[in-house]
């Protein structure tokens, strides 16, 4: 009928880290504005739907949210599959969940890639940084860690705060949206 139909674009995206780091918060701070500090564990996977405008075009970001405790297994290539992004979190507070992210990297890579055989485009995020700043301190350091292990790039964040969660998400989806 001569409208120009406008652009709709479906990208899945992983939110993956050890149990604990905040994943299930920063989803539901993102898509839903809440925030709550009960603890209660993913079972199985959980799914979230935000929707952006992104000029005159609309991305809606399909978020897969997965429990901690099922990494490594042969759960993870189902989970995988198709995702066009990912974010790998962890906990300021707890080195162990840094030391995890090359672990989650490797499993991710290992099980899926882009049709041209590059592997998605993949965050860090550094959640909790309410609680202190001794483990990113170092800005140099993390972007560096980043471009050795093939991570797009890094933001330090706050599921409780809300702090910078939006710029990471853009970050990710002009990502996709530059390399689709
Ligand atoms: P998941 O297992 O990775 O999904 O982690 P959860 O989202 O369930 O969070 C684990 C615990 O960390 C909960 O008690 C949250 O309230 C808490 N938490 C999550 N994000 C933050 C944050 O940004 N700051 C602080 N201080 N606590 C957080
Ligand atoms: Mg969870």
């Amino acid at each position: 009928n001569g409208m120009q139909s406008l652009k709709e674009h479906l990208y899945k995206v992983l939110v993956i880290g050890d149990l604990g780091v905040g994943k299930t918060s920063i989803i539901r701070r993102y898509v839903h504005q809440t925030y709550s500090s009960n603890y209660r564990a993913t079972i199985g996977v959980d799914f979230a739907l935000k929707v952006l405008n992104w000029d005159s075009e609309t991305v809606r970001l399909q978020l897969w949210d997965i429990a901690g405790q099922e990494r490594f297994g042969n759960m993870t290539r189902v989970y995988y599959r198709e995702a066009m992004g990912a974010f790998i979190v962890f906990d300021v507070t707890r080195p162990t969940t840094f030391e995890a992210v090359l672990k989650w990297k490797e499993d991710l890579d290992s099980k899926l890639m882009l049709a041209n055989g590059q592997s998605i485009a993949t965050v860090l995020l550094a959640n909790k940084c309410d609680q202190g700043r001794e483990l990113t301190n170092s800005g140099i350091k993390m972007d560096q860690f980043c471009k050795e292990h093939g991570f797009i790039g890094w933001f330090e964040i706050s599921a409780k705060e809300n702090l910078n969660i939006n710029e990471a998400a853009n970050f990710l989806v002009k990502h996709i949206m530059a390399t689709e």
